[in-house]
């Protein structure tokens, strides 16, 4: 497997841009490769670039308010592509693309998924370039293919762990879901958002794996979290910093709702939601944080329940009386604000 980024694109912002200084921030997968590429930039155009040191993980990750702290004239964020290329006053989104292949995948797939005839295809940033040669694979094997369609944030068949509002559109039209990649962050949560069976195509092992077992763990950990926090009497809404996750209206609605039904409401703020950060705020017995969902989904070691914005939704209707219904099956989980701070 290589993962390569796209150092004509970074080549062509340094020439026409002609930064002195520039911030570089990028998911830990990808860590080596960068570096490389500093190096390479320095020796080839004088640049010096600053890697960010905080953590990186998706496309909310992104460091525009930093580049001035830095006295640096521009941003590259690595790795997560996107309809939009340009994010604030000084970022730049380049792509990373794996170029292995899916060949011998999608023939185990062809076996395994023939009790579905109509199968929606999804994946993430890497292997984005792989939908076409798969879809026209499956299709001369006689399934219907469907991807779906790209939007103001997300290219045609992408997904990101928090929005899915390119295939959730398309559930109804599919037996079933495939991603490609192995991932199964990306796997369960297009489970869980769309409630179709999906499976993963994993193009390292060539194995495909129906990932419904894993959503369903996940699903009911999400439920039990909502009816553990109903208990609750007070509560910390905690607001991401993140410049790609502020939900800063989201966590004051919830806040509102809270009080109104008589809870007692601490609002936090911070960058990184971890059990280490939340563990000093003893008198708290439930939080809701509105950053990444998949803190909540995924995140098995807090002492408390840790809901997030589609758990909030469902503990604010079981407050209120009204059945909070099938909560994580919706297009997206946040409405990343990345797409929005546009230049
Ligand atoms: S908020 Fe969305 S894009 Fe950001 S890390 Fe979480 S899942 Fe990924």
């Amino acid at each position: 497997m290589t993962v390569r980024i796209d150092e004509a694109k970074v080549f062509k912002i340094i020439e026409e841009k002609r930064p002195k200084v520039i911030l570089v921030n990028a998911p830990g997968g990808l860590l080596r490769q960068t570096k490389d590429l500093m190096e390479r930039v320095k020796e080839k155009y004088g640049v010096t670039s600053i890697m960010s040191g905080d953590s990186c993980f998706g496309i909310c990750d992104t460091a525009d308010d930093e580049v001035e702290k830095l006295q640096a004239d521009l941003a590259l964020h690595l790795g997560h592509n996107a309809a939009v290329t340009e994010v604030g006053d000084y970022t730049y989104l380049v792509d990373a693309v794996d170029d292995v292949e899916f060949s011998e995948v999608v023939d185990v797939a062809a076996r395994v998924l023939a009790p579905y005839k109509r199968l929606g295809l999804a994946t993430f940033s890497q292997h984005l370039h792989q939908l076409g040669p798969v879809k026209e694979k499956l299709e001369s094997r006689g399934f219907q293919v469907r991807v779906g369609k790209k939007n103001g944030l997300m290219l045609e068949g992408q997904i990101f762990g928090c929005d899915f509002s390119t295939s959730y559109p398309i559930r109804d039209d599919v037996d079933a879901f495939a991603l490609l990649g192995e991932s199964e962050f990306h796997a369960v949560g297009l489970a869980l958002a769309t409630g179709k069976p999906t499976f993963m195509l994993d193009p390292y092992m060539n194995e495909v794996t129906d990932m419904r077992e894993a959503a369903e763990e996940r699903r009911k950990r999400a439920i039990l979290a909502v009816y553990k926090a109903r208990d609750a009497r007070v509560f910390g809404v905690v607001t991401g910093l993140k410049e790609g996750q502020k939900m800063l209206g989201r966590s004051s609605w919830i806040a509102k709702r809270l009080e109104m039904n008589g809870r007692k409401v601490v609002q936090l703020a911070m960058r990184d939601v971890t059990p280490e950060r939340l563990a000093p705020h003893r008198e708290i017995e439930a939080f809701i944080q509105t950053a990444c969902p998949r803190i909540s989904v995924d995140g098995f070691t807090f002492d408390r329940p840790v809901l997030s914005i589609p758990q909030a939704d469902a503990l604010v209707a079981l407050i209120e009386g009204r059945e909070p219904g099938e909560f994580l099956e919706r297009s997206k989980w946040i409405e990343l604000t990345v797409g929005l701070i546009k230049r």
